[in-house]
């Protein structure tokens, strides 16, 4: 009889070959040694596999996915799926233009996992938050992309959960009175709008896989990144 693996067996061991990946790029720091492994990396079957692996492994984006979302407070239109270069996959996606009464500019192409993720986090914490701190609901939110086809800028060959539109990148916020908040403006000092920023960037960690604030390095400085990547991170 043929042994058929289960989904769950194969993401685990999905997880493992990632996981062995990125600790050969961490561990090994020595100049040759890790130039080849970055170059093996670099080569196109290693890395549309390892994309393909990645992006199996993005949790439960899938019909069922699309199905729940179409239940929650959410305006979007449906995205076609497509591929970029060697390792870009974008699947069960849509455009969202509008998470519980939130508008979303330029209407990002998102996977349903984030999109669904990220209409939760708007309705359960977002608006109820800004109405609690600014006694004002949230009109708008500003980004500086979701979709982007690159590497993760500290493991070059393994792509970016911003190359499966599998992450947002998080500019700011109109409310509805007019009150512009902004991470590139008030991140940092203890005004109210930092308060707010500081307490949603701690509650992403709660809503999202991966949530990233200006806190973590100089890359972020202007932006919270949350994605629904296969892995947990809070920095
Ligand atoms: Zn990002």
């Amino acid at each position: 009889m043929l042994f058929k693996p289960s989904t769950k067996l194969l993401r685990w061991l999905g997880f493992i070959v990632l996981l062995l990946t990125v600790a050969s790029v961490s561990v090994i720091q020595f100049d040759g040694p890790r130039q080849i492994a970055v170059a093996v990396l670099r080569s196109q079957s290693v890395s549309i596999a390892l994309s393909r692996i990645q992006q199996f492994m993005i949790p439960a984006n899938n019909a069922a996915c699309l199905d729940e979302l179409a239940k929650l407070d959410a305006v979007y239109t449906a995205q076609s799926g497509f591929t970029e270069g060697n390792q870009c996959i974008v699947e069960h996606a849509v455009r969202l233009t509008s998470a519980s009464g939130m508008a979303i500019k330029n209407s990002p192409v998102l996977t349903c996992r984030m999109a669904s993720e990220l209409v939760k986090f708007t309705e359960n914490t977002l608006q109820p938050v800004a109405d609690q701190m600014f006694g004002s609901r949230i009109k708008a939110m500003s980004h500086l992309g979701t979709y982007n086809c690159r590497s993760m800028r500290q493991y070059p060959g393994i792509v970016s959960q911003h190359g499966f539109a599998n992450a947002i990148d998080v500019a700011g916020f109109t409310l509805e009175d007019g009150t512009e908040i902004n991470v590139a403006d008030d991140w940092k000092g203890s005004s109210v709008k930092a308060v707010f920023l500081k307490e949603i960037a701690d509650a992403g960690c709660e809503g999202f896989r991966v949530a990233v604030s200006p806190d973590s390095d100089a890359n972020h400085w202007n932006h919270l990144h949350w994605d629904m990547g296969p892995y947990w991170s809070c920095r």
